[in-house]
Order: structure tokens, then sequence, then C-alpha cells
């Protein structure tokens, strides 16, 4: 098979972890008989510095022609960099925002995967945590909170603000469908996440997922309260699968389950539009502190790849061959700086990157 993949390798560390990320993808196709149109698109800083903006309406074109955009990160210390002097429309994170929108990326995905091997870097009890935890945040990107209309004014003399949180039932069905077309390839659970007892797009929420449930019989739903769901991942997060919920619950609830994990060199993130398209990239940022010293931890891309081959391209043989390799060389022992603890092996971004593809089977 050919894959058809746009490649935005970003600021800071980015080139460095997609370089790795590649590496990896390479060993693939020489294992399964894959072969790859790798397009180098530009975004954040990097186009800045060519084009004076952080995204053209070339490289987005480019990014549709694509089966997917495999991502680093964008952006710059802001107390130093020049692209910050930037009226806020033309700074790095603009380019994010703007292809988020173009693409349609409604679905954001996020995995929070704890390794038996890295649970000393859980702050959970042991007990809690035992044989590690896997679960995927499927939150709403586009709509809510965060999309709806909003005021501050004066009313009778008192300052008042106001959110709209508004959601229809195609925008509900939509991210649905997806969570639970994912939960098939996986675990075929999903607890779906909102304030129904408050609520009334929690309501709607709840009716329409119920609906989708209808086509899915071999899945498992429950529905779980947002206040419930914040405890229940710090209490048992291993009964999570899949967690489907709207923007703002997601928003929240995914950056708690990502520091019971460890390190955010570790946490992929995938965003979908209703095709098989996806935007891949690692949760974290492009860390200037540590860009350019051959530190930095290239697994969350790496796994962003593997994401990438399961969910735009239904090859899980190649996305698991990917998991595989990055579990058994934190088995054998190897260790970025991030994830590093007494008795490992110290290894840079070239080295594990290396290791992983060596892993490949
Ligand atoms: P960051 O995630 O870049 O860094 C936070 C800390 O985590 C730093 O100490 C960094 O060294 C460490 N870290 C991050 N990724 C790592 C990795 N792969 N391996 C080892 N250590 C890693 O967050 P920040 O410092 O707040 O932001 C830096 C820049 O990144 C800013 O310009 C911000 O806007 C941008 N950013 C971009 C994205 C994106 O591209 N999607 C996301 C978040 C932040």
């Amino acid at each position: 098979m050919e894959l058809n993949i746009g490649v935005i390798r970003g600021d800071g560390i980015g080139p460095e972890i997609v370089f790795e990320a590649i590496k990896v993808l390479n060993k693939v196709g020489e294992v399964y008989g894959h072969t790859y149109k790798y397009n180098e698109l530009l975004m954040g800083g990097a186009s800045i510095d060519v084009h004076g903006i952080p995204l053209t309406d070339e490289t987005v074109a480019i990014a549709k022609s694509c089966d997917a955009v495999l991502m680093g990160s964008i952006g710059g210390d802001a107390k130093v960099s020049p692209w910050y002097k930037l009226e806020p429309s033309k700074r790095p994170e603009a380019g994010l925002l703007k292809i988020r929108k173009e693409l349609n990326l409604f679905a954001n995905l996020r995995p929070a995967v704890l390794y038996d091997e890295l649970k000393g870097a859980c702050p959970l009890k042991e007990e809690l945590t035992e044989g590690g935890f896997d679960m995927m945040i499927m939150r709403e990107l586009t709509g809510g909170l965060y999309f709806g209309n909003r005021e501050t004014k004066q009313v009778d003399g008192v300052l008042t603000a106001k959110d709209e949180l508004t959601y229809n039932e195609n925008e509900i069905r939509r991210i649905a469908i997806r969570a639970f077309d994912i939960a098939m390839k996986r675990n075929k659970k999903v607890i779906s996440v909102d304030k129904a007892n408050v609520l009334d797009s929690s309501r709607l929420w709840r009716k329409v997922v119920e609906e989708v449930a209808i086509d899915y019989p071999e899945v498992t739903l429950e529905h779980m309260l947002v206040d419930n769901c914040a405890m229940q991942l710090v209490k048992n997060p291993k009964q999570f699968d899949v967690i489907l919920t709207e923007n703002m619950f997601g928003d929240i609830l995914s950056d708690e389950a990502s520091m019971i994990t460890g390190s955010i060199g570790m946490l992929a993130s995938a965003s979908l539009n209703d095709t098989k398209f996806g935007l891949y990239e690692p949760s974290g940022g492009s860390a200037p502190d540590i860009a350019g010293k051959g530190i930095a931890n290239p697994i969350a891309t790496i796994l962003s790849a593997a994401m990438m081959l399961r969910f735009s391209f239904d090859l899980d043989k190649e996305a698991d061959a990917i998991e595989n390799a990055v579990s058994q060389v934190l088995k054998d022992g190897y260790r970025t700086i991030d994830i590093m603890s007494e008795g490992k092996t110290q290894v840079n971004t070239a080295e594990i990157g290396n290791l992983i593809a060596e892993n490949i089977k």
C-alpha cells in the first residue's frame, strides 16, 4: 500500500521527534511492504520564517490532498522568540487553530496509557494501577461552550458575563459514531460523560449517544456524570476503555488523565474529521528548553504515528507492531532522560528511535 502523508516537522524539538517517527514508519514499511509519499509542510514558526505567516492557504490545500498528517510541535519561547512580537493572528499557534478549522477536525483523541514499566512516574498509589491502564479519551473539539456566543455587558448596573453552551444532534452523533468505531478496535466499552442531571445539552448528548449505541450491539455503553468521572479517574483508572465527552469536560478530563500517566513525552494524540483523515501529533509542545540537545523523548510522536496507521489507514497489525516495539524497549530498560529512573539505561532521542525501529516485528 502507498501511504500519502503530510509531514509538519514544526519548531523546537518538533523536527527531532518527527525524524524518529519517520524512521520507525520506514521500518514498518520494510517489514510489512508499504511505501510512503511524504509531503513536507511548513507550519508555525518555521512557516513564519519563510512566508511571514504561520500557515499558508497553499499548505492547507496540500494537507487536504494527503490521507493523514503527522506533526511534531510548533511554537517557541514566548519570552525570547521574535515570532511572539507579531500580532496574535500571525503567531505560530494561530497556524494550529487554522488547520484544525480548515480540516474540520471535530474529534480529538488522546490515549492515556500507563505502562507497567513506568508505573513509578504515576502519582497514584500502586494498588490502584497494578498492571497499568489504557484508556482513550474522545473529546468533541469544535462545539460547545468554547465556540458558543459570549458577551460581557452591564445588566441593571451590574457587570455580567455570559457563555452559551450549544450542541445539535448532528454534532453529537458524528463524534459518538467515531467513539463507537474506536471502541470496536479496542475493548468494546464506551463511557459517555455528561452532566445530564443539570444541563439540557447533556440530556440531548445522552439521548443521541444511546441512539448510536443501537448500531453497535457488541459495545457496552455506560453513562457517567462528569464530577463522578473526575473522581473515578484517580480512584479506579483501570475501569476505562473509551471515554466519550463534550469539549470542555474533555479538556479538563484529558489533562487529568495525562497527569496520572507520568511523562508528557509519552502522550500521543489525534484529531479526526468525518472521513478517515486525521492530524496526528504528540500532546506536548515544542519544548524550546531542550531543543537541539538530542534528548527529547520521541515516543509520543512514534505512538501518534501508530495511531495514524490504525485510524487513517486501518493498518492495525502495523500499529500493534509499533506499540509492541515501544513496550519492548521500555521492558528492556531503555529510557530517555525525562522518564529515567535508577537502574535503567539512559539513551538519547536517536538511540531510542533506533531501538524502537529494530524491535518492529
Ligand atoms: P512543552 O510541552 O513544550 O514543555 C513543557 C515541559 O515538558 C518542558 O520542560 C519540556 O522540556 C518537557 N517536554 C515536552 N515534550 C517533551 C518531550 N518530548 N521529551 C522530553 N521532555 C518534553 O510546553 P510549553 O513549554 O508550555 O510550550 C512550549 C511551546 O510549545 C510554546 O510555544 C507552546 O505554545 C507550544 N505548544 C505547542 C503545542 C502543539 O504544537 N500542539 C502544544 C502545546 C504547546
